[in-house]
């Protein structure tokens, strides 16, 4: 039998180290052989810790069990793999279609989700280069390296992949800025500094499928002439960190970077660099930067990090999300890519969605699908029979929607046309007992505290704003605390350098616009 644990971040919070240790006395004591390998995450995290135990031996297909603590452990042992019984209790789905039991893939939750990105988080071992190899893997590399930088190029700008980061530039576009800038050294950055609350994609997509990233990696490297690249990564993140180091020290022992890959003229060297926490960060200039030992402070633009990033050289800044992305589509083709999601958003949208929700977790869903069917189909709507109030997507920095949105589209125009933005994929639902101008403020509070500090309407403006919903809060409010709410926000989101103080006031602005009586219903409290 084989037994795959859940072992990234969610797994470990909710005790798959304890769970697996039980698993192994449990076999232990009752003298069984079965193998055992952690597994990054599933997108179930609200049913971690996950197992799926593969026992062919019973003729059922592999199953997945949720909520396994220690005690289920050694049940499991106990019945399944020792008399057969395979506690169908505990199960949440089988891996694949089976008459007795559904398969996962009829599951709501991922009969509408469509995984290209995510395709074999949780069924891969992220610390085994064999089985990223087994799938293909590096495959998209060595057929680039047969053809030219030239037709990488062509294939994602024809993909219309745009940037998974916030913004939504078209990657094919700066990544042919890059490749026609000239300088005889050039680097590629993976932006996985997340930093928004509620947010752990790239987390989760490093911890999961670390190769894919590099492979990623290494095709915009070559496509745009490239032989050293960098993975920016918080060092909060402890688990990715040493995932990644190791996916590269094990690529390079393969002969898949450094130099003269797979034999041809392109040589690349990743290195892992470890930020300190700082959201700014996140933006592409302060992250620059912050690797060349300075304070992390964003900076005007022109010139673009395409023709003068880190160390004046040209750069290109991509997510996680981005440059996961690519392998699919020098794979499977831009044509292939262009027929999921919207014309003007092709591909998938990779989210977590956190808190009023019954199935929280990451899903991954193709452009296009409407906010409805994402929290209540994919994720199971709000638990404890309440009602939807309102969705914050985007960060921090992102939109609060009401429930008058919910049939818009998933996809960078729809949303920035409603009050939000795509911003990097977090998404935290509220119920009906949510105070939104307490949710405003807790935003507000997060980008004031990592405000930079270096133009004022940020540094004071968001100052201000925080004391004005402070007194709102607490019953102090004044009437002309909405209207000044309004204009400090405005001026703040006219006057800043940046994307983080253009954007801190859109959940002060967004809640005022959708929620107004609840101001109102906290000035009113007052008198
Ligand atoms: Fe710094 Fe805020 Fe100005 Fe951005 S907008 S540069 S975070 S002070």
């Amino acid at each position: 039998p084989t037994l795959r644990i859940v072992m990234s971040t969610c797994g470990l919070a909710a005790g798959a180290a304890e769970t697996r240790a039980a698993f192994e006395e449990a076999l232990e004591r009752r003298g069984l052989e079965a193998r055992i390998v952690a597994v990054g995450c599933l997108g179930h995290c609200y049913a971690e810790p996950l197992v799926v135990i593969h026992h062919p031996a019973s003729g059922f297909p592999p199953l997945c069990y949720y909520n396994i603590d220690p005690g289920k452990a050694r049940m499991l042992v106990d019945s399944f793999l020792l008399d057969g019984d395979p506690a169908l209790e505990y199960v949440l789905g089988a891996m694949v279609p089976n008459d007795l039991l559904p398969a996962v893939t009829d599951f709501p939750r991922f009969s509408m989700e469509q995984r290209v990105v995510m395709e074999h988080c949780g069924a891969i071992d992220p610390h085994s280069l064999d089985d990223y190899l087994a799938l293909g893997g590096y495959g998209a590399l060595a057929t680039a390296l047969g053809r030219s930088p030239g037709w990488v190029l062509d294939e994602v700008a024809r993909s219309g992949l745009r940037g998974r980061g916030g913004a939504g530039f078209p990657t094919g576009r700066k990544w042919r800025l890059a490749a026609e800038a000239p300088a005889d050294s050039k680097v590629v950055i993976c932006n996985a500094d997340e930093g928004d609350p509620g947010a752990y994609m790239d987390r989760t997509i490093m911890e999961s499928n670390p190769h894919q990233l590099l492979e990623g990696m290494a095709l915009c490297a070559y496509a745009v002439g490239a032989e050293e690249a960098i993975v920016y990564v918080r060092a909060e993140y402890p688990l990715a960190v040493r995932t990644i180091q190791r996916a590269i020290d094990d690529a390079r022992k393969a002969g898949l970077l450094g130099e003269r890959i797979l034999g041809s003229d392109f040589s690349l060297h990743i290195r892992v660099f470890q930020g300190s926490g700082a959201f700014v960060c996140g933006e592409e200039t302060a992250l620059i930067q912050s690797i060349e030992g300075r304070r992390g402070m964003p900076q005007h633009r022109p010139p673009y990090p395409v023709e003068a990033g880190l160390w004046g050289r040209p750069t290109v800044v991509n997510n996680v999300k981005t440059l996961s992305t690519v392998p699919a589509i020098l794979t499977r083709g831009a044509h292939w890519f262009r027929s999921i999601g919207t014309e003007k958003s092709p591909g998938t949208a990779i989210f977590s969605v956190v808190g009023n929700v019954t199935h929280a977790g990451l899903v991954e869903i193709p452009m296009g699908t409407t906010l409805r069917t994402l929290i209540f189909d994919v994720c199971g709507g709000i638990p404890k029979k309440k009602a939807f109030k309102a969705v914050q997507i985007g960060g921090p920095s992102g939109g609060c929607l009401s429930g008058d949105f919910l049939d818009t589209s998933i996809d960078f125009d729809s949303l920035t046309e409603a009050g939000a933005m795509m911003g990097s994929g977090g998404m935290v639902v509220m119920d009906e007992d949510s105070c939104m101008v307490d949710v405003a403020r807790y935003f507000l509070d997060f980008t004031q505290n990592e405000s930079c500090g270096k133009c004022t309407f940020c540094r004071i403006g968001t100052r201000h704003l925080l004391l004005i919903l402070d007194r709102i809060t607490k019953g102090e409010g004044r009437e002309e605390d909405l209207e000044l709410l309004d204009t400090l926000s405005r001026d703040i989101r006219d006057g800043s350098l940046c994307g983080l103080g253009k954007t801190a006031p859109n959940p002060v602005l967004t809640s005022l616009r959708y929620f107004r009586d609840e101001y109102e219903a906290h000035v009113r409290e007052k008198r």
